[in-house]
């Protein structure tokens, strides 16, 4: 697994806070309770590298992991970070602080140069809300490549994954959005390599 060893590099409040922008990185992002922190550890093999208990205040922050240095396509050793970015669709969180993120996501979006993609989390049994659109939309606007993780998959049938999975692709057709989808369970670890490829992928583009 190349996204073994992923380690904790630090929790910014401001983008200005981010490691230098240089090398390559993936930003994961999901409305709350998603299953952000439970794909992130299933990815990376971490039982607990993103917290997957949280209160909404401590929800709150980017969090960076440095990826051990990755060999990509370019044979040269390239810095590689995922960051996990603050699922602002939770209602409780203040409108104030809601705001002040969205503020941050999307000057973090447009500026962040060595951002290569993002994985968006959905849970597959909810129909595209919000925060999953405005993403998509972002993706579409700026022809920055998505993958969207379709997860806890383990609570519906396989013909009603399937038809979830088709109503994302065809929302990427019809929108124009960069975008690649699969199912994902992290409790059944069901897509956890496909998802391990798709990030690598992303990473050396
Ligand atoms: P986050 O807020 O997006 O980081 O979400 P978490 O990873 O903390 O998950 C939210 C809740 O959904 C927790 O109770 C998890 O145990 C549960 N969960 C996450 N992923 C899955 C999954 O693949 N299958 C099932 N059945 N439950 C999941």
């Amino acid at each position: 697994n190349p996204l073994n060893g992923a380690t904790f590099v630090l929790a910014a409040h401001e983008i200005v806070q981010l490691p230098f922008d240089q090398g390559a990185e993936v930003a994961f992002a999901g409305r709350s309770n998603a299953g952000k922190s439970s794909a992130l550890n299933a990815l990376t093999g971490h039982n607990a590298l993103a917290r997957t208990s949280k209160t909404p205040g401590r929800t709150q922050l980017m969090v960076v992991f440095d990826l051990p240095r990755l060999k990509t396509e370019a044979a040269e050793p390239l810095d590689c970070r995922l960051v996990d970015l603050p699922g602002y669709g939770y209602a409780k969180v203040p409108e104030a602080m809601r705001k002040h993120w969205r503020g941050e996501i999307d000057a973090y979006l447009k500026m962040r140069r060595s951002l290569r993609g993002i994985v968006l989390i959905v849970d597959i049994r909810h129909e595209l809300k919000e925060f999953d659109a405005t993403m998509l939309q972002f993706c579409a606007d700026t022809q920055l490549p998505c993958h969207v993780l379709l997860t806890k998959a383990d609570k519906i049938s396989r013909s009603q994954a399937q038809k979830a999975l088709d109503a994302m692709r065809k929302h990427f057709r019809d929108n124009n959005v960069p975008g690649t989808a699969q199912v994902f369970s992290s409790s059944a670890k069901t897509g956890v390599e496909e998802a391990r490829a798709r990030v690598m992928v992303l990473l050396a583009t």
